[in-house]
């Protein structure tokens, strides 16, 4: 037993019995829902007559339709108006705690959980959202889910799973002054493909993440599934522990010492046995962008966009699609291409540090004329202490808009959306075609210190000419 993996062990733990089909029943500690995917799922239950099992391991916010510049109710958009009651009426019918907008606890579904110490090492979480693997980075296996899965756990807190396999994914070494966690994972993704992930669970490991932070952990683990692994994590240790430490839901007193040694026992073993292992250098990259339709599509700001002859047989329809739908030039760089709209926000750049780290550029400095540059903190609490520090004052005085907290333009289920065939230099995390509002928008992901190089230039740009 000595050679287990975290994910292994957590799995076994929560493992309720083995089903005929041959898949697991897993318990799932911590049920989190929002405005879009459980109305159905409610409904669901309310016509088989069931009722919530667990509704304290429950808890409920609302991100995706939120509107980040007016906030007045009723809401102008019906659909979302509508979405906003469902949640209202379903959480308070069932006794589930719901974070709604001014409680000082609303925000992206990813954000809050870790913010209040609800996410905790060892856990299994689900959530009806396919960037849950966010929480991984505290070292629990956190899964998205569907509308009916979502109707599962609500009615029986467990969840008929296939056990995945485990990649080590090493990262060794300093990252250089100008390249961060963002540039990690879209490293990865561009190296293993948006399909390498498949059937995995990614741990990721090495001195690189050991030195990150637990924002930019979380950043990591975010993307994973942008990777293909169902989920992503890091091992729990000090800076995981030093996170959680004094937040709403942390063990306190003699609790807290007990839950971080079991904590620390949830680790992977040293001996434990992978079935796969990758390793990278964190030297070899560079803040990284994508140019193309998925976040696979990426290259360093100093290459260029790669010609058709270079990918595979395999993958040269979709280097043609992007081609197409992107208007990028094949051969050329991507540096220098011309931008419309500057968004920094999401569940995996919309943190408290990442805002900070942009803010750091943006000092002293003006969006270039002709570009819509925007702030959408992750949550009420990022909002509050940004604006505590001063950050909001040094985006709009550089011309940037300051919002209220969303997913906005990440996905654009709310009136936030790119016209035409703009071009928007984003934090989030996916460039899919029309992902941000219009069916022919086009996306560049980046780190948020490059959609602030990008906003002040005009166009992309190398943001380590800014330090
Ligand atoms: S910020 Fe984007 S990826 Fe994250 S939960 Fe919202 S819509 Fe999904």
């Amino acid at each position: 037993m000595s050679e287990r993996t975290l994910f292994d062990k957590v799995w076994d733990l929560h493992t309720v019995k083995v089903l005929p089909s041959g898949q697991t029943q897993l318990f799932i500690g911590l049920h989190l829902i929002h405005e879009v995917t459980s109305p159905q799922a409610f409904a669901m239950l309310r016509d088989r007559g069931l009722k919530v099992l667990y509704p304290e391991r429950t808890v409920a916010t609302v991100d995706h339709i939120v509107p980040t510049d007016n906030q007045t109710r009723p809401f102008q958009d019906g659909l979302a108006e509508e979405m906003m009651q469902a949640l209202e009426n379903n959480t308070q019918s069932n006794q589930i705690r719901f974070y709604n907008i001014g409680s000082g606890n609303q925000g992206i579904v990813h954000v809050i959980a870790p913010e209040q110490g609800l996410t905790q090492p060892g856990m299994t979480i689900a959530c009806g959202d396919s960037h849950t693997s966010t929480h991984g980075a505290f070292g629990a296996i956190a899964l998205g889910i569907g509308t009916s899965q979502v109707r599962d756990v609500l009615a029986s807190q467990t969840l008929a799973l296939s056990k995945l396999k485990v990649r080590k994914i090493e990262v060794n070494g300093q990252l250089a002054p100008g390249v961060y966690a963002k540039d990690v994972i879209l490293h990865i993704i561009r190296k293993l493909g948006v399909n390498g992930g498949v059937g995995y669970a990614y741990e990721y490991a090495g001195s690189t993440f050991a030195a990150m932070t637990m924002e930019e952990r979380m950043t990591v683990c975010n993307m994973s599934i942008e990777g293909g692994a169902r989920c992503g994590y890091v091992n729990p240790d000090q800076v995981t522990f030093d996170y959680l430490q004094g937040r709403d839901f942390a063990p306190q007193g003699a609790d807290w010492d007990k839950a971080v040694a079991w904590w620390q026992s949830m680790a992977s073993d040293a001996s434990a046995v992978y079935d796969d292992v990758v390793t990278f250098n964190a030297a070899e990259i560079e803040p990284t962008v994508t140019w193309g339709i998925t976040p696979g599509q990426g290259l360093g700001i100093s290459e260029a966009i790669p010609t058709l002859d270079s990918f595979t047989e395999g993958d040269r329809p979709l280097a043609k699609e992007a081609y197409q739908y992107m208007k990028l030039q094949p051969g050329s760089l991507i540096k220098g291409t011309k931008i419309d709209v500057c968004f920094i926000g999401s569940c995996t750049n919309g943190r408290l540090s990442d805002l900070q780290e942009a803010a750091k550029f943006v000092q002293g400095r003006q969006v270039a004329p002709g570009v819509k540059a925007f702030v959408v903190p992750g949550s009420e609490r990022v909002k509050a202490e940004a604006e505590a520090q001063g950050l909001d004052k040094i985006f709009t005085a550089a011309g940037f808009e300051w919002r209220d907290a969303g997913c906005s333009m990440c996905l654009a289920m709310n009136p936030d959306k790119l016209q035409g065939d703009q071009i928007s230099a984003s934090s989030s995390n996916r460039n899919f075609k029309g992902r941000q509002g219009s069916s022919t928008g086009r996306t560049l992901l980046m780190s948020p210190a490059m959609v602030v190089a990008a906003a002040i230039a005009g166009q992309v740009t190398d943001v380590r000419e800014l330090l």
